[in-house]
């Protein structure tokens, strides 16, 4: 076995490596473990949200390529009329190959000094002084004085902890792919249909990503044309990569630290990616548990990991809600155009409450959207009666 490192990572997902760079950064020794060496690519939306850009900056993370996003866009399939759109907070967000990312977190925590090891590991023990991992493939063992599990959605690190929580919510899926097309918006463009999402991020002056979220799995082109209108634009454009599907999502989890064991990004529990802030989320949760075990409070990582993401948490949970009832898609696309500060409140919501510096932000005032949110309170109310009122009497669909 070989020498103890002060932080073990396991999972070379943008989680793990931000935990990786961030506990470099702290001066700690680091050894990452995953199975799969080089330049990674995922299903994922590939929408980095303001504050993934700010925390990738923190973390001294420089080299993207990508396409600015001003905001986000929502229409409803089949009624090209119904839209509506909002900026996203500061500089705005970044549509961003996934591989991209990748390469840029690897390229900053192999100049940091990261130990790498490629294993997949199962968790074996851990006492008062360190945690132990052994080779799933009955190999070696690594030993780390904490482990930060980046494991992903189906974290093995949180399952052998019995931290697994069941699902409360019917399962739900997602698949992306890539088409050469020039993007014809510089916003993340949202599509609601029935039992199903479509989300086209540019990626490249002449690459669109398209991911789809939906409950009951079918091929991509079948899933596709329940977005006409998608379906049109994306009419003869050269797929530029394969199908790539992930799900069920939602991972409820008992707690996020146990003993020495901190979880981070996908792995500490997730509910829809329908929100765009998984990386974002990921690279905050990262530096939060670094910043725990730095300071030596790795308990007091659970109540800052709940202060950083309740806000998002509750927002996702209702859009959620919205998403799985067809006949609120209108309700919600209309209220959010004769709102455009409300929606942009909740952008600002989604971007501004969950930094890297979160643990201060979650305590900060209110994102002046927001603010602006609650001072206008009362017509707020007034326009979400109708979304309310049906949210209330009607069962989700499935
Ligand atoms: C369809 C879809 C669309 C999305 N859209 C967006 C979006 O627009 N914007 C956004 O920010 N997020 C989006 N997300 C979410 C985002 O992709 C995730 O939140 C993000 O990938 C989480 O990163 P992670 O590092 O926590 O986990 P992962 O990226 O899953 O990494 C986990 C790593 O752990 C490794 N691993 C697993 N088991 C072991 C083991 N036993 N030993 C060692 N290593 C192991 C895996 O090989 C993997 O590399 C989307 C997700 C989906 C599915």
């Amino acid at each position: 076995m070989s020498a103890i490192a002060d932080v073990l990572v396991v999972g070379g997902g943008p989680s793990g490596l931000a935990a990786a760079i961030a506990g470099r950064m702290a001066g700690l020794s680091v050894t990452l473990v995953e199975p799969h060496v080089g330049v990674l690519d995922k299903a994922c939306g590939e929408g980095l949200l303001p504050h993934g850009l700010e925390a990738l900056a923190d973390l001294g993370v420089t080299g993207l390529s990508g396409v600015p996003l001003v905001g986000v866009r929502y229409r409803v399939a089949g009624r090209p009329e119904t839209w509506a759109e909002a900026d996203f907070p500061g500089q705005g967000a970044l549509g961003v190959r996934r591989t991209s990312l990748h390469a840029a977190l690897l390229a900053r925590a192999e100049a940091l000094g990261v130990r790498f090891v490629r294993d997949r590991v199962v968790l074996s023990r851990q006492d008062d002084a360190s945690v132990r991992v052994a080779s799933a493939g009955g190999g070696g063992a690594h030993r780390g004085r904490y482990l930060v599990a980046a494991d992903g959605l189906r974290s093995g690190i949180r399952s052998a902890l019995g931290l697994d929580l069941p699902p409360r919510r019917p399962p739900r899926f997602g698949v992306r792919r890539h088409f050469r097309r020039v993007p014809w918006t510089g916003r993340v463009e949202v599509t609601f249909a029935p039992g199903a999402e479509a989300y086209v991020t540019p990626v490249a002056h002449d690459m669109v990503g398209v991911a789809l979220l939906f409950e009951e799995p079918a091929p991509f082109e079948v899933l596709l044309a329940r977005f006409p209108e998608l379906a049109d634009r994306l009419d003869g454009a050269e797929p530029t990569s394969r199908a790539r599907g992930a799900g069920p999502f939602e991972q409820r989890v008992r707690a996020r630290v146990a003993g020495r064991v901190l979880l981070v990004g996908d792995a500490a529990g997730y509910l829809d990616p329908l929100t765009g802030e998984g990386v974002a989320l990921g690279l905050a949760t990262s530096a939060l548990a670094v910043d725990c075990i730095a300071r030596g409070e790795p308990e007091a990582y659970e109540a800052r990991h709940r202060a950083l993401t309740r806000r998002g948490e509750a927002l996702t949970s209702a859009l959620l809600a919205v998403a799985r009832r067809p006949l609120l898609h209108g309700a919600l696309v209309r209220s959010a155009r004769a709102l455009p500060w409300a929606f942009e409140a909740a952008l600002a919501t989604l971007s501004g409450a969950r930094s890297a510096r979160g643990h201060r932000d979650a305590e900060a005032p209110p994102p002046e959207g927001l603010a602006l949110a609650r001072a206008k309170g009362g017509v707020l109310v007034e326009a979400t009666r109708e979304l309310r009122a049906a949210l209330s009497a009607r069962p989700a669909r499935s």
